[in-house]
């Protein structure tokens, strides 16, 4: 059964990372006319109050997204990231935060398509709920990891997939890189992004020896840290492993990151990594 619900988490510097490289890529798609494909393999809710139980309880939210909202100089994939933010929130008050669904319709033309999975029972009630009736979105309440294969080629021929579970089944972490794997030999050209949680240093060092290991090239990984390893319970770090990213992102993400590991770090302990996974 699943128990792990995003909104104890929306907004956290962990959503602030993954959402930043989410919409830095989708504008990168958007500049050309041709039509894009959005595929969201575990789209949770799609729109989250931060002034709920949930986001109440753990204030994550704090450490995250409102560190950055009154910030005016920000380097342009964080004040790109705000923006989308804001535009979920009036009058300049925090109050919403939305989750990558939403975000990527936020930004989609009339042209593109979205395709969003979701397996917890309540979570793909709300994502319907905010989604609302859109044609150019189709959701299933299906396992993202093997949906999302079926529709590979996309008629579109270009898009991204977000590739972002919980990891509360620890064979998450074997699935993901398999999934990426069998879904890159299908459709080669198309961009990936996997997010990943630092809680046990080990299993990352063994993720990024399986992606080395495995079919894929052109791979791109940043890290962002709070604290270093072990130095809290839980999750100290996380990141985006990005496959065919734009040749904007690595850029971009130096300024992002550099910024971010002193804002969102706690106690001047913040830090970031970038790293080549494989080569082009
Ligand atoms: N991508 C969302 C965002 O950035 O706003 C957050 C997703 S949350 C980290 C992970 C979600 O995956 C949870 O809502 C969980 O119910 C769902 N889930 C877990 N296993 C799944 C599977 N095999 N297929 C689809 N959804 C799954």
């Amino acid at each position: 059964m699943l128990s792990y619900r995003h909104s104890y988490h929306a907004g956290n510097f962990a959503d602030v990372l993954k959402h930043s490289v989410l919409i830095h890529i989708l504008e990168h798609l958007k500049k050309k006319q041709k039509p894009f494909c959005y595929v969201d393999t575990h789209a949770g809710a799609g729109s989250y109050s931060l002034t709920s139980e949930q986001a109440e309880k753990t204030q994550e939210y704090q450490q995250g997204i409102a560190k950055l909202w009154q910030e005016s100089n920000l380097p342009p994939a964080l004040t790109a990231y705000v923006n989308v933010v804001k535009a979920f929130n009036v009058q300049n008050e925090l109050t919403r935060y939305p989750g990558s669904p939403m975000i990527a319709r936020h930004l989609m033309r009339q042209q593109d398509r979205l395709f969003l999975y979701e397996l917890h029972n309540s979570e793909i009630e709300i994502l319907r709920i905010a989604v609302n009736k859109d044609k150019r979105v189709q959701i299933a309440h299906e396992d993202g990891f093997t949906r999302s294969l079926s529709i590979m080629p996309p008629q579109q021929r270009r898009g991204l997939v977000l590739i972002d579970p919980s990891y509360e089944i620890k064979t998450d972490y074997k699935q993901v890189v398999e999934t990426l794997d069998n879904l890159y030999k299908r459709f080669a050209t198309g961009t990936y992004t996997l997010w990943y949680p630092v809680v046990e240093r080990q299993r990352i060092d063994e993720l990024e020896q399986s992606i080395a290991a495995s079919s894929l090239q052109n791979v791109q990984l940043f890290e962002l840290a709070q604290l270093p390893d072990k130095q809290a319970l839980g999750m100290t770090a996380s990141g985006m492993i990005v496959v065919n990213p734009p040749w904007t992102l690595k850029g971009e993400m130096q300024l992002s990151l550099s910024c971010l590991a002193e804002k969102l770090g706690i106690e001047h302990q913040g830090s970031y990594r970038i790293k080549q996974l494989k080569d082009e």
